[in-house]
């Protein structure tokens, strides 16, 4: 990242060979990036390759194969780039690791030809949002901002084409596991859940270790901003030696530096400054955002934006589709997708930021839930569940006792006109599933899609 790798990197002769596995948007602009900078490019797809990424590839004059991995083609490469997606399990990478040719992800790569600031935000959930929030209140601030990672166009595509001062990178672990000299500038960890554990030897310590590579590097010039209420990333802590300066949140207790909730009040204390503002106002509603609005703000205190810029875009940031976004009101009943929520936690922060009495739609594949920590809130909330999958006996089997009704749907449109029919006037239809949608959709987009379509048509 710094001036001088950045020269060291840029100087490698022309027939240093790079492959690149994988040729979604991270895979693709990395082929485009290295291409660039001189290297001879070979993309290898296990999988079949989209159309629009087979045109770009060829028309930019990279090489790639798809369905299949020649090894002769692999195997002689100095560096390998490895999209997010495949797991190191997957032979070619246990291959590519016996020899010692070194496996990076995308980010890292960009890292090399990318001088501005990074700011690098990861967690279980709230990534997308707090990123967003995050990009968006430093645009509004002026700022020469790009924002890139998990969402929109690649890092390293926008490394080679743009000239931004800062980057709001959202990274998942799988993203950070690759991840060795890359440094982030200022770090934000959201929280630490049980996730994608098939991937971590089922070890959530592993995992765990995984989302904590967001501070590896890390100088005392740098800030690390995590959420103080979360218990994995305290007990985390506990082990590990921080060069950063620490800025945490909190909505438990008052901590400074960092940003507590006082009487309804988000507030933010860093660089002797002092940032307040009702939680009312903000744009995002809900205790999990009042968490991404902390972390999104005191990224913002410490790049010293003012506070009155701060507070307008906090208040008029627009929701993300299919993140408790609100789709009509028919009848007095309100309609809201939140197909986002592909795991109980999510789901958990959508039923806790319901002020009316709710309509839960649930179900698709489930990961091994554990659907006790919503129980509570699903007795105290929740009238009637409709479920959304093919198989939907743990949920059954979780909720009998607590709700009146549950009834199984097995399309987008079906669980619509169930959830009008089951609700009356003052009543929110939820669709926050907790549970990934391969079973009866493309992916949660699709399902989000559909049952937005399904209400508009009730
Ligand atoms: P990610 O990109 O990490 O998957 P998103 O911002 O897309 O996260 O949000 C996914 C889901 O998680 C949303 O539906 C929302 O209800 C929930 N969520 C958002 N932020 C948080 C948070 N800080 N803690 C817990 N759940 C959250």
């Amino acid at each position: 990242m710094n001036q001088q790798e950045h020269e060291t990197h840029n100087a490698q002769p022309a027939t240093r060979k790079i492959a690149i596995l994988g040729a979604g948007e991270s895979g693709v602009g990395a082929a485009y990036l290295a291409k660039q900078q001189g290297y001879d490019v070979f993309v290898s797809d296990f999988g079949a390759i989209a159309d629009h990424y087979k045109k770009q590839l060829e028309d930019w004059n990279i090489s790639f194969e798809e369905k299949q991995h020649t090894e002769e083609l692999i195997l002689n490469a100095v560096e390998v780039i490895k999209s997010p997606g495949i797991p190191d399990k997957a032979p070619i990478i246990k291959k590519l690791k016996e020899q010692g040719i070194p496996v990076i992800s995308e980010i890292e790569f960009a890292g090399r030809y990318c001088t501005a600031k990074i700011i690098g935000i990861t967690g279980s959930n709230g990534k997308t949002t707090t990123s967003s929030l995050t990009y968006h209140i430093l645009k509004d601030a002026g700022l020469n901002v790009g924002l890139a990672g998990n969402i929109g166009k690649s890092f390293a595509y926008q490394a080679a084409t743009e000239k931004f001062d800062l980057y709001v990178l959202e990274l998942s672990s799988f993203m950070l596991d690759d991840m060795f000299k890359f440094k982030v500038d200022i770090a934000v960890l959201l929280n630490i859940t049980p996730d994608h554990l098939d991937r971590y030897d089922y070890k959530l310590e592993n995992y765990a270790a995984s989302k904590f590579r967001v501070t590896q590097n890390q100088t005392a010039a740098d800030y690390f901003i995590y959420c103080a209420d979360d218990p994995e990333t305290i007990k985390g802590m506990a082990d590990r030696k921080f060069e950063a300066q620490l800025l945490p949140f909190s909505i438990e207790k008052k901590i400074e530096p960092g940003a507590y909730l006082e009487n309804d009040n988000i507030v933010i204390n860093t660089n002797q400054e002092h940032f307040t503002m009702s939680i009312k106002e903000l744009a995002l509603q809900g205790k999990h955002n009042i968490y991404n609005s902390m972390a999104s703000g005191i990224v913002a205190r410490v790049l010293e934006l003012r506070n009155e810029t701060m507070r307008e875009s906090m208040g008029n940031f627009k929701a993300i589709e299919h993140r408790l976004e609100f789709v009509a009101n028919i009848s007095g009943i309100r309609f809201i997708n939140d197909s986002k929520a592909t795991n109980v936690n999510s789901t958990w922060y959508a039923l806790e930021s319901m002020s009316s009495d709710v309509i839960l739609i649930l179900g698709g594949v489930d990961k091994g839930n554990d659907y006790g920590m919503l129980k509570d809130l699903v007795k105290h909330k929740v009238k009637s569940i409709v479920c959304l999958g093919k198989d939907n006996k743990r949920i059954h089997d979780a909720f009998e006792d607590d709700v009146d009704v549950i009834v199984n749907t097995f399309s987008a449109q079906e669980a619509a006109q169930v959830a009008y029919h089951l609700a009356t006037k003052g009543d929110t239809v939820l669709l926050s599933p907790a549970c990934a949608s391969f079973d009866l959709f493309k992916n949660y987009e699709d399902r989000g899609n559909q049952f937005k379509a399904a209400v508009r048509e009730l």
